[in-house]
């Protein structure tokens, strides 16, 4: 049984003050709700006070990126050494950091195994932009992106790890997938990667998620889908009512 696991994805969004209101807010819509694992992520800068404002609730926290050193003069990156005193998750490859950050597979790759050196459970963004959909090329992108990230992983560390399935012409456009087609990208090219990397068995275990313009009102017609475990929110997390919507409809339609 894979538990489902929703993740909201902040962005650059919320200052400290802000973020800490919605959390407060989150805690009491979130309170009750058991059957789903729900993740948090904010900007580096709120994370020590939202894991004060987390700690008695079971909602997990995760930071959006992070390097790959445990320290060093590296001046403005943030490290898995420092991030594992704070939280449990972080978010690596995300399409935009790959846009506009300029990330590599290979860079993904050595972020996803230092994450998993410290104990920190990846979130791993593989996903097609729309050029790629369009000329076809959708099974072939993600399968290079998933095996890049997924080099030199073993098989007990990629259990420990989220793969989130975001077609980047999702994103943020208000214009998802559809249910039924990202299972197949999820069911087929995913798990069947994973498969052919560690084994139909282990492929069936690993958590993965479907994200680009998820909100309260399409969130059924994915958590519906047998290969889908999840969500990876950003826009409707930034609401409290939306995400706690979310949540609960993902419970609702996994019973
Ligand atoms: C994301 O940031 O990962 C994301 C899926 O954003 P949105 O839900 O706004 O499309």
């Amino acid at each position: 049984m894979r538990v489902p696991i929703i993740a909201g994805n902040w962005k650059c969004y919320k200052t400290v003050a802000e973020a800490v209101a919605l959390v407060r807010e989150l805690r009491q819509g979130l309170m009750n709700i058991k059957g789903v694992e729900v993740v948090l992520c904010p900007s580096f800068v709120a994370l020590a006070p939202v894991a004060d404002l987390l700690k008695p609730t079971g909602i997990g926290l995760g930071a959006q990126n992070m390097f790959w050193e445990d320290q060093g003069a590296y001046t403005g990156e943030v490290s898995p050494l420092m991030l594992k005193e704070l939280c449990q998750y972080v978010i690596l490859g995300h399409s935009e950091r790959r846009q506009y950050f300029g990330e590599t597979d290979e860079g993904v790759n050595r972020k996803v195994k230092a994450a998993l050196r410290h104990g920190l459970k990846p979130i791993v963004c593989v996903g097609e932009n729309l050029a790629e959909n369009e000329a076809g090329r959708t099974a072939e992108v993600v399968e290079r992106q998933l095996r890049a990230a997924l080099r030199d992983i073993s098989a007990e560390q990629v259990r420990s790890l989220v793969i989130a399935y975001e077609p980047v012409w999702a994103i943020g456009t208000g214009r998802p997938a559809t249910g039924a087609g990202a299972n197949a990208v999820i069911g087929q090219t995913v798990r069947g990667t994973l498969a052919e990397l560690y084994g139909k068995a282990l492929a069936q275990e690993v958590r993965i998620q479907y994200g680009g313009s998820v909100n309260p009102k399409n969130i059924a017609e994915f958590m519906t889908q047998p290969d889908i475990d999840g969500a990876l929110v950003g826009g409707a997390s930034l609401k409290a009512a939306d995400f706690v919507a979310i949540v609960q409809e993902t419970v609702r339609a996994k019973q």
